[in-house]
């Protein structure tokens, strides 16, 4: 078969944003997402309420309507729905891309979990939600720690530590507590991060002055324990009785596929892949990237909002080289 003028890796916003600028410049493309669309947001926890506003959100120019200024998870999924309806984006869900490489040809091969593609271009918009930040302590592999949180009940009427000051841990450490836990924060420095959503910060703050959640600050968590966890404070090791911890301490993108693929990544702690601004292109000719996975282990630095530009960008490229 003819090669693919592009083949986008990952259904999310901004694989979705891709397909669609594709399709407005009559490219032949193909979208190739390891799970559900838009896969991220699915494992979102369920009662979440994103950061941006309905419009922040969308892409293809079409309208987000929503009721609150801010939608929440279950919305969202609509809406993304509705744009792979409304555009009937060629994309295959549950096939997952193991590797990506650049033939002599110039053409790439992609092989995936279920067979190969050849493509003249590829865009990488892999996102950074399938790999936790580990914390690397002992029992951290025990079924009770969780580095991903979808919704409270399990944890009502429990004994449970978050570990983390982010949105994720507030947002957790939040609902737990409302819904019967005794919560306990761990928390590497000694405050609430300042990105915690505007109208969260005063409760957690307020939750943590009144006692009604623990908090240590300038902790961490030293070992996990089927029945206990232990701290490091700085007045020295707390050992507490533990029935679940929720070590929500960040997730990080696949920088070893970028890697594997031929893509540059700089050797500082942000770990940024090599890519052109202008065309959002990497060291490696005709291979792309696109939305959050631009940030390295910089994962705030890039949203929807900022990345969906992102698309026509990478397009515009692919259409003025004569690539597409
Ligand atoms: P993703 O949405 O992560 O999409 C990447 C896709 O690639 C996934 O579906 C994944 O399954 C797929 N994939 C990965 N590897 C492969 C592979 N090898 N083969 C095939 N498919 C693959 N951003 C905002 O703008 N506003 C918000 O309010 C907001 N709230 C957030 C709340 C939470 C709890 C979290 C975790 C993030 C939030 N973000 C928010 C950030 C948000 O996740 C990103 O902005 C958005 O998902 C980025 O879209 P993306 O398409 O770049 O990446």
């Amino acid at each position: 078969p003819q090669p693919y003028d592009v083949i986008i890796i990952g259904g999310g916003p901004i694989g979705m944003a891709c397909a669609i600028a594709a399709q407005q410049k009559g490219l032949n493309y193909l979208v190739i997402e390891k799970g559900t669309l838009v896969n991220s947001l699915y494992h979102y926890p369920l009662y979440m309420t994103f950061f941006s506003t309905a419009d922040r959100l969308e892409i293809g120019n079409v309208p987000f309507s929503c009721i609150a200024p801010k939608p929440g998870r279950q919305e969202a999924l609509e809406y993304y729905r509705n744009i792979h309806k409304l555009f009937k984006l060629n994309i295959n869900l549950y096939e997952r891309v193991e590797s990506v490489h650049k033939t002599p040809t110039g053409i790439f091969s992609l092989v995936t979990d279920k067979t190969e593609y050849t493509a003249k271009n590829v865009v990488i918009a892999t996102g950074f939600y399938d790999i936790p930040m580990y914390i690397n302590v002992s029992g951290e592999n025990l079924p009770k720690v969780r580095h991903y949180y979808r919704e409270a009940h399990e944890y009502a009427f429990r004994k449970v530590v978050v570990i983390g000051a982010n949105n994720s841990s507030v947002d957790a450490a939040l609902e737990c507590w409302h819904k019967g836990a005794e919560v306990t924060m761990v928390i590497r420095k000694g405050e609430i991060n300042d990105r915690v959503k505007y109208w969260i910060k005063p409760d957690i703050e307020n939750r943590i002055k009144e006692g009604s959640i623990k908090a240590y600050f300038y902790s961490e968590v030293a070992e996990i324990r089927e029945d206990a966890v232990t701290i490091t404070t700085p007045d020295g090791d707390v050992t507490i009785p533990n029935d679940f911890v929720l070590a929500l301490t960040g997730y990080r993108p696949d920088l070893e596929f970028l890697q594997k693929a031929g893509v540059h990544i700089a050797n500082t702690i942000h770990r940024t892949p090599q890519y052109n601004p202008d065309t959002m292109e990497t060291n490696v000719q005709g291979l792309y990237l696109a939305g959050v996975v631009c940030g390295g282990l910089e994962t705030h630095k890039w949203f929807i909002e900022n990345s969906r530009v992102h698309a026509n960008i990478i397009m515009d490229a692919i259409t003025t080289t004569n690539n597409g």
